[in-house]
């Protein structure tokens, strides 16, 4: 298969053009036995899971247009590349464990073999759901903290993360995504934008005419575009984790591009808030209030563990051109060290709540719309949970560099509910 053209794999063609792939074979046993199915309820691309007579395993594979949209909108199938690169280097900064593990990688047929997460569920899933998997706030607060600092000029030499920065620079198209679909088109009546119509027609006339609100959308889109820090996940929402009580495991980083540390992690919390105005819509009679103040303490929580092992990094760990130990410590001035540690922190916690606030806009207004709130039947209770969160994303966007606390912002959300 190896210099055949890219073609995209179906459950029958599957066994014949994987089936002499040894990372394949040694794993789940010989293809005769394989038996597979198309899982993929993700925006973009293709994801099989392949059961063999020793075991299961998962193939994914670029398409080469949006699978949401369909052929009409093309999509480079060398995303796959920026997948496997940053999974890659994701378990190497994050450990063993914080992603599936990669078994095989093939270029030109954009497809990627990996670890079948089992009884793995999507996070989003399982929020929906009610569920409240322990775990995840100190799973993914280290896994930020260590990814995000381990790929910046905090940690690397200046050599090895330029060379990345160059690799991941060509990962364009999938980065126009982001910088259309989170930063713009929610702010005009772009032609792909939906809404729940009419509960939400006046406050999305409010938001399209708001000008501290625009500016501020394109400030942060600035600060995307223009701040190549580290090298993000790039799409860090509660549909790229997958959870058990036990372990937890993020997935799907082909938006991996070098940008603001602030972005993955105001992703991540803007889908924790989301879930909670969610919760209401999720009730049917069952009360959740245990769950909404939970999902309040897991964003707090993640934020401080993202914080606390983002400072033990810095202290131990920093080896790259930022904020030399030469000027600081080896001086005999580590205070100086702490008092840049509380700026970059500042700094990211400032950023992180406009980047959450536009994340929030942009799941309600724009194109691709989440679960969360797209499966409250109940048109009215729908577009009341939505109200909510846009008032807060609103007021994170504009109001951030006032913002003092999470717990403030979380007051705010239970004001609003
Ligand atoms: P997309 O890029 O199209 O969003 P994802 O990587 O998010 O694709 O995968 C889509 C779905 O396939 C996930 O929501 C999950 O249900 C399933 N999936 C993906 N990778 C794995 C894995 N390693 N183990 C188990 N299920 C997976
Ligand atoms: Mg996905
Ligand atoms: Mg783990
Ligand atoms: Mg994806």
């Amino acid at each position: 298969m190896t210099d055949a053209p890219y073609q995209a794999l179906t459950i029958d063609t599957l066994p014949a053009r994987l089936g002499s792939i040894d990372a394949l074979t040694s794993r789940i046993g010989p293809p005769a036995s394989w038996r597979s199915r198309e899982v993929g309820d993700g925006n973009l691309n293709l994801v099989f899971i392949v059961d063999g007579e020793r075991g299961s395993i998962i193939v994914k594979q670029a398409l080469p247009y949006v699978r949401l949209v369909g052929e009409s909108w093309p999509l480079p199938l060398k995303r796959s590349f920026f997948e496997y690169h940053a999974l890659i280097r994701q378990e190497a900064r994050a450990g063993k464990g914080a992603v599936p593990e990669v078994f095989h990688y093939d270029e030109t047929q954009a497809l990627i073999v990996m670890e079948f997460l089992t009884p793995h569920v999507i996070l989003r899933r399982a929020l929906i759901e009610g569920r409240m998997p322990p775990r995840i706030a100190s799973d993914l607060g280290l896994f930020m903290a260590r990814t995000l600092f381990r790929g910046s000029d905090f940690s690397m030499t200046a050599r090895e993360r330029k060379a990345d920065l160059a690799l991941f620079a060509d990962n364009v198209e999938l980065c126009d995504i982001t910088e259309n679909l989170v930063f713009t088109d929610p702010y005009f009546e772009a032609p792909l934008n939906r809404h729940t119509s009419p509960e939400l027609d006046g406050m999305v006339a409010e938001l399209r005419a708001d000008r501290d609100l625009k500016v501020e959308a394109q400030a942060l889109k600035h600060l995307f575009a223009a701040r190549a820090e580290t090298l993000l996940h790039g799409d860090l929402h509660s549909g790229s984790v997958m959870v058990t009580d036990a372990d937890t495991r993020v997935i799907d980083p082909e938006f991996a591009f070098y940008g603001p540390i602030a972005f993955d992690v105001g992703m991540l919390l803007a889908n924790y808030w989301m879930a909670f105005f969610a919760a209401r819509g999720h009730e049917g009679g069952k009360p959740r209030d245990e769950m909404r103040a939970w999902l309040l303490s897991v964003i707090t929580d993640t934020w401080n563990v993202f914080h606390a092992e983002f400072s033990r990094l810095w202290r131990t760990e920093r080896k790259g051109m930022l904020y030399a130990s030469s000027v600081f410590e080896d001086r005999g001035d580590p205070l100086a060290a702490e008092q840049a540690l509380q700026r970059v922190l500042g700094d990211i916690f400032t950023d992180m709540l406009g980047f959450a606030g536009v994340e929030m806009h942009r799941r309600i207004l724009g194109l691709a719309h989440n679960a969360d709130f797209e499966e409250i039947a109940e048109q009215k209770l729908r577009g009341a949970c939505e109200m909510r969160a846009l008032k807060l994303g609103r007021h994170l966007a504009v109001n951030r560099r006032h913002i003092r606390s999470l717990s403030e912002v979380n007051e705010l959300a239970v004001r609003l509910d």
